[in-house]
């Protein structure tokens, strides 16, 4: 064996790693992060966990509006598709119109 045979052409671009070190912690916006690091310490995890269920908690009190709103809304064409059908019935019955 003399002349190792050349690799595989591989771009370089796939060569590269994805994530490089100088990231920073989301949470404290201070620390660096190591390797696969997410938070840099149990603290930031916490607080990242923290602010997690508090926005999950927000998107749920926000559906939970917004469909309490819908059903208002739907009661209220309700109310009027019931006041609209009762006047269509009432009007054969020839009951007076003027008392409106
Ligand atoms: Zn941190």
């Amino acid at each position: 064996m003399s002349a190792p045979l050349p690799g595989p052409q591989v771009p370089a671009s796939a060569v590269r790693t994805p994530v490089v070190a100088s990231r920073t912690c989301s949470v404290c916006l201070k620390n660096p992060l190591q390797g696969e690091q997410t938070a840099c310490s149990p603290a930031c995890r916490r607080e990242r966990s923290r602010q997690r269920v508090a926005e999950r908690q927000q998107l749920r009190d926000a559906e939970v509006l917004a469909l309490l709103e819908h059903a208002e809304r739907l009661e209220g064409r309700a109310a009027e598709l019931r006041g609209q059908a009762r006047r269509r019935l009432a009007a054969p019955l020839g009951l007076p119109e003027a008392k409106r």
